[in-house]
């Protein structure tokens, strides 16, 4: 009897076992299926665009960690989040991302601006190129320790592999790539044109799109960066306008 009555215990919790997992399946197909063609239907124009024949698909990318902050209004203030060594990235900072078609992404309120100085800096005859631009927290520290790797190469102890590679590259959570909103630029072809020249356009004309030169080279004491003539931020036309004529930095001008 006790046996008879174990056997259809089995057979029940064996059924409901196959109900759940084939109601499982069913879901994970209906949401894989909708995804595809969501991603069908956004695919890219075709050479629309000069900046990176843009993707009109979007994405969301949030930190890993939980909660929002309330310091920062995203309504008002997002042009103007500062990102430092000493200001890490609000949590659950949230990114919408616009995807350009060399695999780089920026926060999709800034691509207008952005492709409008690609625009005017190539009918100025320059060969501009993005080589980085949003980053995830994950790639950001494999970043670093490549640098940290490349230096302990050089024969530098691993304290002060560390020490130098922070110096070139933010630890995760405290660099502007990770808001989507910092793009850094060069030369598409460096043998055909010197990114100089891109640079130096760039320090002369970026305020008047919104973009300003983030770390500049007697700023370094102020921003706790080298220098980095290829790294450009998006703050909006009126600060940008207000950095650049009073040759500031962003701490000050925030200050
Ligand atoms: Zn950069």
């Amino acid at each position: 009897m006790n046996k008879n009555k174990n056997k259809n215990r089995q057979n029940t919790y064996f059924s409901l076992l196959t109900k759940i997992t084939v109601t499982l399946f069913l879901c994970c197909a209906f949401l894989i299926g909708k995804l595809g063609f969501q991603l069908l239907g956004t695919l890219p124009d075709s050479g629309q665009s000069d900046l990176g024949n843009v993707f009109s698909q979007t994405s969301q990318a949030k930190n890993s960690q939980p909660e929002a902050s309330a310091s920062i209004s995203p309504e008002t203030d997002w042009e103007l989040i500062l990102v430092n060594r000493s200001n890490p990235i609000p949590k659950g900072y949230d990114v919408k991302l616009t995807q350009l078609r060399n695999n780089q992404s920026v926060d999709s309120r800034i691509y207008p601006s952005l492709q409008k100085m690609f625009d005017d800096m190539r009918a100025a005859g320059l060969t501009p190129v993005i080589s980085s631009s949003y980053r995830t927290a994950e790639k950001q520290q494999s970043l670093l320790d490549e640098k940290i790797a490349d230096y302990q190469k050089e024969g530098h102890s691993d304290k002060e592999a560390e020490k130098l590679a922070k110096a070139w590259v933010a630890v995760p959570g405290t660099s502007e790539h990770q808001l989507g909103m910092a793009v850094d630029i060069t030369s598409t072809d460096r043998n055909s044109q010197n990114p100089s020249i891109i640079w130096e356009w760039l320090m002369k004309n970026s305020y008047k799109y919104g973009f300003i030169l983030r770390y500049p080279e007697d700023k370094e004491e102020i921003t706790n960066t080298i220098y980095e003539p290829w790294h450009y931020r998006y703050v909006g036309k009126t600060a940008a306008k207000e950095i650049y004529e009073r040759q500031i930095c962003l701490e000050e001008y925030l200050q």
